[in-house]
Formats: structure tokens, C-alpha cells, sequence
């Protein structure tokens, strides 16, 4: 299959393919694609509401279990803190590869509810990759919220409940919890920064350029057809080293050897919705 690169936002290295053959003419990438366009237009209001709440309590969780850290802060934790926080943004990485290569990877936007409020955005990512950046701060954040709301929710019920001995004790575990649900919440955020080329703020350049957060460079690689490698999208660490691994192709060749199910067969359906 040819490899093309399907992002349309930056100048310099990316080839747009021109349409060719029966789909000449018709829009290949981007908001004009006809598959995108349908995809847009599935976003509703309840899916929208369910994002409202979920940012709201989120945020406020967040919130209230930072001002509780500091509280609880001790010097003599420092290493532990900090290699709770490593460790949290890393299982954060993996786990943005993990659910963005099975949303990817399998499933369909025709499944009920399920299809149209989560694997829709991966879908439409892949045929208007420019999309994520004209999204608002609720519709590109709204989802990966709802997603930590249960666990900080239970450690904001530890902090009021827990003895200062208890709390003392679980400082660790709670700085790596905290940093998970950080680099959870902010993943889209992150990745929508790594289509964006213009205006983005000075700290979050320097922050891609020292790849403490993901960098454009590096999430390009995932935008080439048939976007089969790179799915981490928080700080990319783990790329390529799952990469080296051949991780998600020996998972794919497993899942497809057990259910005889197809990887992407849905990403392709909606990549060729060119009419
Ligand atoms: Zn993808
Ligand atoms: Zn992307």
C-alpha cells in the first residue's frame, strides 16, 4: 500500500497526495473529505453535555487533591515523588497508545452509542487531522475527563478520610495517581498541540523541543497511512521502543489469529469515503 502523509496544517515536509483515479476530484484529506464531513456532523448535544460535566468535575477534583498534596508535602518523600511522577507519566504513555490503538485498531463508529461518542473522534482524526485543532478546549479535553474523574474522586474521599498517618504513608502512591490522572487529562490537549504550527505559546514549544510532552516531529509519523505505529500520544516516550518490539503488530496478529477480525478494517471504510 502506498504510505502517504495525511496532514495538511504545516508547511515543509508533508506531500499531500493529489486525488487520483475514480476519486479525482473528490476531496482526499481533510474538512471536505465526505467521510469527515459526516463524522462532524455526529457530534450532538448529549455528547457534548457529557463533556461539559466531565471537564467540570474533573478540573475541580484536580484541583482540590493538589491543594491537598501540597499540604501533605514532606521533604524526605522527594525521590519518591519524583519517581512517581516518571512513573505516572509513563503508564499515562502507554495507556494514550493502548486506547488510541484499539480505537484505531478495531471497533466501528456503527456500534451503539459506544461507535458515535468515542471511536467516531479517532476516525474523523484520521481523514481531517486539522479537525482537533479548530475544536474547542471541551470537545478536545471532554472524554480523557470523564476518564479520571472515578480515581481522583477516590483520592480526594482518602484525603478527607484517611489519618495524617495513613495520608503520610500513601504520599507516594498518590503523587504517581496524580500524575497518571494529569498526563491522562492533558493527553488530548497534548496531542492537539502536535498538529498545531501556529500561535501555539512559548512554554509549549520548549516543552515538545525537550519532548517532555509530544512533539510534532514525532506524532507525524503516526499520520502515515495506514497509521499502524507511534499511537502513544502523551509524551511518545514509549514509541519506539514498542515500536522496536513490533508491540502493537504482535498484539494485532494475536487478535486478528483468535477472532479472524481485521485490523483497521473501519479506518479504511472511512478513509475511502471520498463521495
Ligand atoms: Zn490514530
Ligand atoms: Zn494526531
Amino acid at each position: 500500500m502506498a504510505r502517504t502523509v495525511n496532514e495538511s496544517e504545516c508547511g515543509g515536509e508533508p506531500r499531500i497526495p493529489e486525488p487520483q483515479g475514480p476519486g479525482r476530484g473528490a476531496a482526499r484529506w481533510g474538512p471536505q473529505h465526505a467521510g469527515a464531513r459526516e463524522l462532524a456532523t455526529l457530534y450532538s448535544p448529549g455528547k457534548r453535555c457529557q463533556e461539559v460535566i466531565s471537564v467540570v468535575l474533573c478540573f475541580s477534583l484536580m484541583a482540590f487533591n493538589f491543594i491537598h498534596l501540597l499540604a501533605n508535602f514532606h521533604l524526605g518523600h522527594l525521590w519518591y515523588i519524583v519517581l512517581g511522577i516518571v512513573a505516572g507519566i509513563l503508564t499515562a504513555d502507554f495507556a494514550s497508545g493502548l486506547v488510541h490503538w484499539g480505537a484505531d485498531t478495531w471497533g466501528s463508529v456503527d456500534l451503539p452509542i459506544f461507535g458515535k461518542a468515542f471511536i467516531r473522534p479517532f476516525r474523523e482524526h484520521h481523514i481531517d487531522p486539522t479537525a482537533i485543532t479548530r475544536h474547542d478546549f471541551i470537545e478536545t479535553n471532554g472524554d480523557n475527563c470523564m476518564l479520571t474523574i472515578v480515581p481522583l474522586a477516590n483520592m480526594a474521599f482518602n484525603f478527607l478520610t484517611l489519618s495524617p498517618a495513613d495520608v503520610y504513608r500513601n504520599y507516594p502512591w498518590y503523587c504517581y495517581l496524580f500524575a497518571l490522572a494529569i498526563f491522562v487529562t492533558l493527553t488530548n490537549q497534548i496531542h492537539k498541540w502536535s498538529h498545531t504550527y501556529f500561535g501555539l505559546p512559548g512554554w509549549v514549544v520548549l516543552l515538545q523541543d525537550l519532548h517532555i510532552i509530544l512533539p510534532r516531529k514525532h506524532h507525524r509519523i503516526h499520520h502515515v497511512s495506514p497509521h499502524e505505529t507511534y499511537f502513544c500520544i502523551t509524551t511518545g516516550w514509549l514509541n519506539y521502543p514498542l515500536e522496536k518490539l513490533s508491540f502493537w503488530k504482535s498484539l494485532e496478529d494475536l487478535i486478528q489469529g483468535v477472532t479472524g477480525e481485521k485490523p483497521r478494517s473501519d479506518d479504511l471504510k472511512w478513509a475511502q469515503k471520498v463521495k
